[in-house]
């Protein structure tokens, strides 16, 4: 019997992610250095680790309710009060998911039927469109580029017209992974007074809220509470990613259709990690600031570095992610080049294809990596840009 053709499903068709074809391509050349990584380099603070122990020590090894044990859903709540002065119902409002990742697929999963479309600004991560497939509706991308990659209202606008009623969702992601844009309290105020207008639900992934670096974190949560799903979570603000544990906030009708998926797919979240979580969501509310001064000195270093070298780079206000334009006189396709720098430099760092064709002839670097990572990095850059 021969299932291999059976293998697709015939509604959707899921690609291998360029991010792991790139790193499929890269991955076997001896010593390479990797600026590509998603995630912090820190280790989970001490205090969080300790609760996590603790947790296992006191049994803490069955099924949570689904939502999540009720003393993390208070401490998240209670960190979104004080750090975003937003207030939300830790009984009804809020919801422990596996990471931001489960986050995002339980409430694309929850709001979207067949046919509706989901406008997102591009360059965008690509953890979106792959779910929006799965549910059989369509992504529509909103072009940045023309904007130093800020959505602005009148694109915003302009797309919701143009699609109509199809339009089920919009989805944001500030501060940005690919290219560090983030918001000012009166640009989300724009955006907000704009999507008001419209009945579509606003997916607003700030998993990297914490790692703003020059102005406060505003949530469009704060202008448009009614019709936002609000996610967040520890894996970047706490270096917490094998940990997995994000959250959702969003009205009480909408938390309780999104608790449906969410049961059917997970469960419910680890409940060691929620344990540790309380420890991280309390104790540990500021754990990320020491993390974000670290990658501050980081981002300028890169930043200084890159320009000097001739890339085109926006300076990043938030996460850890270099976005640069390949200078003209080189190989503009990011994916050439990139395999090109791996192989004779032996620096990866990500092609920005993998993050929609509007990011093609850029490159993102992460520097959530150690400055003499950062500083060997350049070095081998420097190399390969006297050779080419
Ligand atoms: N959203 C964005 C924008 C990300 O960059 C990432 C991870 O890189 C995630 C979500 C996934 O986060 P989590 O580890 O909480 O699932």
């Amino acid at each position: 019997m021969d299932l291999t053709q059976r293998f697709n499903n015939q509604v959707y068709q899921i690609a291998v992610s360029l991010i792991r074809q790139f790193d499929e391509k890269v991955s076997g050349i001896e010593g390479i250095l990797k600026l590509t990584l998603g995630e912090p380099d820190f280790n989970t603070p001490h205090h969080i680790k300790e609760a996590g122990k603790d947790a296992i020590e006191q049994n803490y090894s069955h099924y949570t309710g689904m939502s999540g044990l009720a003393d993390v859903r208070e401490a998240a709540a209670l960190f979104l009060k004080q750090k975003y002065h937003l207030t939300y119902d830790y009984t009804n409002e809020v919801l422990v998911t596996i990471g931001a990742t489960e986050a995002i697929s339980a409430s694309l999963l929850a709001i979207l039927n067949p046919g509706d479309k989901v406008l997102l600004p591009a360059p965008i991560y690509p953890g979106y469109e792959p779910v929006i497939t799965l549910a059989a509706a369509q992504p529509i991308y909103m072009d940045t580029t023309a904007d130093d990659f800020v959505l602005t209202p009148a694109v915003l606008e302009k797309h919701l017209l143009e699609h109509g009623d199809a339009v089920k969702a919009v989805i944001l992601n500030y501060p940005s992974n690919p290219t560090g844009v983030t918001y000012s309290k009166e640009q989300v105020k724009a955006l907000a007074a704009v999507l008001k207008k419209y009945p579509v639900f606003v997916i607003s992934d700030e998993i990297y809220s914490e790692l703003s670096y020059d102005e406060e974190h505003v949530s469009i949560a704060e202008f448009l509470r009614e019709q936002t799903i609000l996610i967040n979570g520890l894996s970047k603000s706490h270096a917490m990613t094998g940990w997995r544990v994000g959250f959702i906030f969003a009205p009480e009708a909408l938390t309780k259709e999104i608790i449906k998926v969410h049961q059917y797919l997970v469960t419910a979240a680890s409940t060691i990690s929620q344990k540790a979580a309380v420890r991280a969501l309390i104790e540990g509310i500021d754990d990320g600031l020491i993390m974000k001064e670290e990658y501050r000195g980081r981002r300028d270093f890169l930043y200084e570095k890159m320009t000097n070298f001739g890339f085109k780079v926006a300076k990043p206000a938030g996460a850890f992610y270099l976005f640069a334009k390949i200078p003209d006189h080189l190989e503009q396709d990011s994916m050439k080049f990139c395999v090109d720098l791996a192989q004779k430099a032996k620096l990866a760092v990500i092609p920005g294809i993998a993050f929609g064709k509007e990011a093609e002839g850029y490159i993102r670097l992460s520097y959530a990596a150690s400055m003499e990572q950062l500083e060997e990095a350049v070095s081998r850059l420097n190399q390969y840009l006297l050779q080419v």
